[in-house]
């Protein structure tokens, strides 16, 4: 039996795929994961570092260089991806568990989020299908033949957050299978446990050994060597804006391809008219509720600013506080709880930091604001945060203007539609937005003002797999998602034959 414990820890630390083998790190390091419902160890892996990053991306090199995958037919390439999709949705139960219990979400989102990583291989594979062999184009002349196609970028480097862990992995890892790339992907060094399982599930659907690489550890060493290595084409990073400038600047010593998804500071906006019935105003509520915090508020959409028209302000803000003080917290595998826990004591300290600061600069606490009361469904070690709301907020203040990435939502006020827009977009950041109205003229001129990648009109955080994903301003650089989320992870190229070559005469030297 021990014998048998220590086969398993072993293999558990073979964590890190490079050239389709399973291995440890070459320092031998690990790391304990966390369940942050209770702060106990509940899976060991690999702690790679800059060497194990460096095999894997010559790995990663060796397969596109001299592999099948990039010259694959289409085809081909595109039921592998729904292979996976199938293997995914086999395997529903046993990830989306993974990922509840990873990054401290319920259950039920957990499971959610392996069907939205469904969606997003299927989406890939009929994109690449659906498009034809690229663009002929006119040259003026029948003894040229132009085209413009599309060739995979080559080794890709894919850096994720702990969020959302399989789901912006596969935002990233889809479209560099359907466009014909190999990777190497690190996940969070907090949440990769999803991310290894998916390695195994590339593998079964018959993916070709060294197309998939994946490495885990810290950002600071594996990230920052993928970010700046020479052989790597593409990095596309998921993450805060600290780190994805620190991403920026590595990959521009070596003139990479970037692509950047970083945080948000959402605003959602409502109007007193989306109020103006018993059922409307729920439904602006409940919405509200949903917008600032699910998942604990830790999405990069989250709709952490509520900027609400004066006149419903009391109101409105009263049952959002009461609804909030309601909503209950707990392990996300126990039946009926609402909400997890924040994923590390880290985030919930920085979380503690951002309120303490904005009642320091004259917020009104009117809901949370606190660490709860433990429970059989909630241990006092896990690291959980009361789902907090501070009223009487302005612009000027930390909690409004930086990214907290927790349960905390705060309350501005506006008088007129231009108040309300220049509010809104008073941001660095730029990724979501909403706005809330029963006139659809205002909701289409309003619309039509924010600076953020989505927009959403009576409705807070749907996204759909055939539409672009991504921010304005500091939000980030690139889009994940749609045609647009394909066509990052791939090179244009013309070639252009000429059927009748002839001499061009440009200089005198004529044969003799
Ligand atoms: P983070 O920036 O701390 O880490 C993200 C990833 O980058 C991790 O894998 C980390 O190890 C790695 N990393 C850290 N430093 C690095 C470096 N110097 N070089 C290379 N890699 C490095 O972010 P996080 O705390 O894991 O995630 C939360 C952030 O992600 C939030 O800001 C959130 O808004 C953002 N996010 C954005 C989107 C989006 O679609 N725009 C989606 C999810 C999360």
């Amino acid at each position: 039996m021990a014998g048998h414990q220590a086969h398993q820890a072993q293999q558990a630390q073979q964590t890190l795929h490079v050239g389709g083998e399973w291995r440890e790190a070459v320092s031998r390091a690990t790391r304990e994961i966390l369940d942050p419902a209770d702060a106990k160890p509940f899976a060991v892996v690999a702690e790679g570092d800059e060497r194990d990053a460096d095999a894997a991306v010559a790995a990663a090199r060796h397969a596109f260089d001299t592999g099948e995958w990039p010259r694959t037919p289409v085809a081909e390439r595109a039921a592998l991806l729904r292979r996976v999709a199938d293997l995914l949705v086999r395997d529903r139960e046993e990830l989306g568990l993974l990922e509840s219990r990873d990054a401290g979400k319920t259950l039920e989102e957990g499971r959610i989020d392996i069907d939205c990583v469904a969606d997003a291989f299927r989406y890939f594979a009929d994109l690449v299908v659906g498009e034809g062999g690229g663009r002929v184009v006119d040259a003026g002349s029948a003894d040229v033949h132009s085209v413009v196609v599309h060739e995979p970028v080559g080794v890709c480097a894919l850096i994720t957050p702990w969020n959302y862990p399989l789901l912006q992995a596969s935002w990233k890892i889809a479209p560099a299978l359907a466009a014909g790339n190999t990777f190497v992907v690190k996940p969070s060094e907090i949440t990769p446990l999803t991310t290894i399982a998916l390695m195994r599930l590339l593998a079964e659907a018959g993916l070709p050994a060294g197309v998939a690489n994946l490495v885990t550890g810290p950002g600071h060493t594996v990230g920052a060597r993928l970010a700046e290595h020479p052989d790597v084409d593409l990095v596309s990073f998921t993450g805060g804006l600290v780190s994805g400038t620190k991403v920026a600047r590595a990959a521009a010593e070596s003139v990479k391809k970037v692509a950047l998804e970083l945080g948000g500071k959402n605003p959602n906006v409502v109007f007193a008219d989306a109020c103006a019935t018993d059922e409307d105003f729920d439904t602006a509520v409940d919405q509200a509720l949903n917008a600032a915090f699910i998942h604990s508020g830790q999405v990069c959409s989250a709709g952490s600013r509520l900027i609400v028209e004066e006149s419903v302000r009391e109101r409105f803000v009263a049952e959002l506080a009461r609804r909030a003080g309601r909503i209950r917290l707990g392990r996300g595998t126990e039946d009926g709880v609402e909400c997890g826990p924040l994923v590390s004591e880290g985030q919930r300290e920085k979380t503690e930091a951002y309120v303490a600061s904005a009642l320091a600069e004259g917020a009104v606490l009117r809901a949370g604001g606190r660490r709860p009361e433990p429970s059989a469904e909630r241990p006092a070690t896990g690291y959980f945060y009361e789902p907090t709301v501070l009223d009487q907020c302005h612009r000027e203040m930390k909690v409004v203007r930086e990214e907290v990435f927790g349960p905390v939502l705060t309350v501005e006020t506006f008088r007129t539609e231009d108040e309300a827009v220049a509010l809104a977009n008073d941001t660095e950041y730029g990724l979501a937005g909403a706005v809330w109205t029963t006139d659809a003229g205002r909701a289409r001129r309003v619309a039509g003002r924010l600076r953020h990648g989505t927009v959403w009109i009576n409705d807070f955080h749907p996204y759909l797999p055939q539409a672009e994903w991504g921010g304005f301003g500091k939000s980030g650089v690139g889009r994940e998602l749609g045609p647009a989320g394909l066509a990052e992870y791939r090179e244009t190229k013309h070639v252009y034959q000429n059927l009748a070559p002839k001499p061009v005469r440009w200089f005198a030297g004529r044969p003799q």
